[in-house]
């Protein structure tokens, strides 16, 4: 298996750096293009998802990620990176776009400002105990498309955590409560992928 690129444009790289490390996963900081080469996955942190979608038009991402995930290669989002795989997001600017690729609307900053930010004990379809995770102005998924599996809900039936064949989204962050589960899970997914053309 190829090494882990996350991507290092803005948001909390470091923490998806530092589990992946912790995992004994090799990983990669993407930044430009040729960063992508050989990857086996590819992880968008949470951060400001119109900063995100900016400054990955200026590095020329937009377009080798959109095929990249059209070709199959797993893809981790959490939260802005949830946004940013969503075929459809409410809440941001007119010019804000996605990479898209999970049939899903999500709600931009669905819980409220940062004040609103909270920690909870959440259950995760494929993980056997339960996960201690952060909503930091998270987003939600207010509509779950076909072929989407939903992986995590709120105790109220809010779906924060969905699964489309090869990409994985959830509107929290394990990664700032030191649990590593969810990325074992993406690394699974990674180890078990068919992409349809090589990268
Ligand atoms: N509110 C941010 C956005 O809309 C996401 C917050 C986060 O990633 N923690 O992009």
């Amino acid at each position: 298996m190829g090494p882990i690129g996350v991507l290092c444009l803005q948001g909390d790289f470091r923490e998806h750096l530092a589990v992946l490390a912790e995992l004994g996963i090799p990983s990669v900081r993407v930044r430009k293009p040729s960063d992508l080469t050989g990857i086996s996955g590819l992880i968008i942190p949470g951060g400001e998802s119109t900063v995100i979608d900016k400054l990955s038009k200026i590095y020329e991402l937009r377009d080798p990620i959109k095929k990249l995930i059209a070709s199959g290669l797993p893809v981790f989002g959490t939260c802005a990176g949830l946004i940013m795989l969503s075929d459809r997001f409410t809440g941001g600017p007119n010019d804000q776009e996605s990479f898209g690729g999970l049939n899903v609307t999500t709600s931009r900053n669905a819980f409220g400002s940062q004040t609103d930010s909270f920690e909870t004990v959440l259950d995760f379809e494929g993980i056997s105990e339960p996960i201690k995770v952060a909503f930091i102005r998270a987003p939600l998924v207010t509509e779950v498309g076909a072929g989407v599996q939903v992986l995590a809900s709120l105790g109220d039936g809010k779906v924060v955590g969905v699964r489309q064949s090869n990409l994985l989204g959830i509107s929290f962050h394990p990664e700032v409560t030191g649990v590593t589960e969810v990325h074992k899970f993406f690394v699974e997914m990674c180890k078990t992928a068919n992409l349809v053309s090589t990268n």
